[in-house]
């Protein structure tokens, strides 16, 4: 049998084995796609089953999360952890709270995670957890109630050596501050590298809040660089208006391209003068407000409720920042049509598989997520090393520290896209980078 047979196989196997969890089986797919000439040069990585393996997290935590709303009414979610793979160092990988949370979205996210905190190069294997707990419109004394409750069980399961859990979705500093807390008062220990993106008061790190999105910046600027060209003076999209989004668009300004449009679940700005960053912030950060209320501030701008910013602003790069298949195949259409060049996934899996297909075609440079947003959990593996050694470094350092990695990480994805023949294939290269030094680890520590 070929090799792509018995990848073929193995999927197969893994889509019965995880019935209904269409994201995860995406995932899957996506890798399995790409490793194929990694196997045929490396037949022990086969023999010792490493991809049936690593399709099969260590460890998978269900539990039940009650907690009281301001009205003293009863709410009943899900929590989730699921350790993925710690061959490369404690289960690292962040928590996401949104409605649409099931063990099929954060067992897509655990599996993305594992690949890239192994392309970051740092000492981190690969975890991911949640709820479907939905913060919008709730207090913070609810959102701190939900919190502590949700600790009170995963306090068990994580630890500085162990498991250290982070924000993603729905999980900002806020709640990273509760869980922390109620993490300290049940163990009664000060365990800075427990959590990451922590608050600066009790243990944070400079940069971690702008990693994701800076490094994503700085990820796109890598790529055109090598092809000759730069950011400045391009006109950019970046959908969502979370934390990877703000930060991504602070970035894209400060190197001279031009954000026009940002999004939330509710619509999308236009704002062909460029994205106001203060505004921005002020609505979205401190006041949680939806994004409509940019254009009360900024008159000219143009607000479209329930728009799809992808076929109606066209831009020459896009860097798509707000969730996973937000970009289907009518949107990359959309995109190539408009003159999009460069397509940068700050968000985890946001390109549909078609719609990747479709930008390849169409000779559309792409930076698969893994290897894009490394930058957040590689300045959440800085976070972990200021921890362990009590030091606390400068906004300047810090930011270098994040852009040597990310540049690191783009130079591996584009080297290795070469050794396998495949220039300029990041997908590709990003995937068989990751895949290699997990399966080298996994090898290397026996049967386990
Ligand atoms: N949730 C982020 C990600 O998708 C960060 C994870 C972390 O810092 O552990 O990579």
């Amino acid at each position: 049998m070929s090799t792509r047979d018995k990848l073929e196989t193995i999927f197969h196997a893994v889509m019965q084995r995880n019935p209904g969890e269409l994201e995860f089986h995406q995932a899957v797919r996506e890798v399995l796609d790409s490793v194929a000439p990694a196997l045929d040069k490396h037949p022990e990585f086969a023999e010792a089953k490493i991809i049936e393996r690593i399709c099969e997290p260590e460890r998978q935590i269900i539990f039940r999360v009650p907690w009281e709303d301001d009205r003293g009414e009863v709410h009943i979610n899900r929590g989730f952890r699921v350790e993925f793979n710690s061959a490369l160092g404690p289960y690292k990988g962040g928590l996401r709270f949104h409605p649409s949370v099931y063990l099929g979205i954060v067992k897509f996210l655990g599996f993305e995670q594992l690949f890239k905190n192994a392309l970051t190069g740092m000492p981190i294997g690969g975890g991911k957890g949640g709820s479907d707990f939905d913060p919008k419109g709730r207090s913070d004394r609810e959102v701190m109630r939900f919190c502590q409750s949700f600790m009170t069980e995963l306090y068990r399961h994580i630890g500085e050596y162990t498991d250290v859990p982070a924000g993603d979705i729905g999980v900002g500093g806020r709640e990273i501050g509760y869980l922390f807390g109620q993490y300290k008062r049940i163990t009664n220990r000060y365990e800075s590298g427990v959590l990451t993106g922590k608050g600066l008061s009790y243990g944070g790190a400079q940069v971690r809040r702008e990693a994701t999105g800076y490094g994503a910046v700085f990820f796109a600027e890598e790529m055109l660089r090598t092809a000759g060209d730069s950011i400045d003076g391009k006109r950019v999209v970046v959908s969502g208006s979370g934390n990877v989004a703000i930060y991504a668009i602070e970035k894209v300004h400060q190197l001279g391209g031009t954000v026009v449009a940002c999004s939330d679940s509710s619509g999308y700005v236009h704002d062909d003068k460029g994205i106001d960053l203060e505004v921005l912030k002020q609505v979205k950060e401190s006041r949680r407000q939806r994004i409509g209320q940019y254009v009360e501030h900024r008159p000219h701008a143009t607000f479209a409720p329930g728009g799809n910013l992808w076929r109606n602003v066209p831009c020459a790069v896009a860097i798509p920042s707000a969730t996973q298949n937000e970009i289907d195949a009518g949107d990359a259409a959309a995109l190539i049509a408009g003159g999009c060049t460069t397509v940068v996934e700050g968000a985890n899996m946001p390109t549909t598989p078609e719609a990747v297909r479709l930008f390849a075609e169409a000779g559309v440079r792409f930076a698969p997520g893994k290897a894009a947003n490394a930058g957040g959990v590689a300045a959440s593996a800085l976070e972990m090393q200021q921890n362990a050694s009590r030091d606390s470094w400068t906004f300047e350092y810090s930011e270098q520290r994040l852009q040597a990695v990310m540049r690191e990480i783009h130079a591996r994805c584009h080297a290795t896209a070469e050794e396998y023949g495949m220039p300029g294939n990041y997908v590709a290269g990003a995937n068989i980078d990751g895949f290699r030094r997990v399966a080298e680890a996994m090898l290397a520590q026996g049967l386990i």
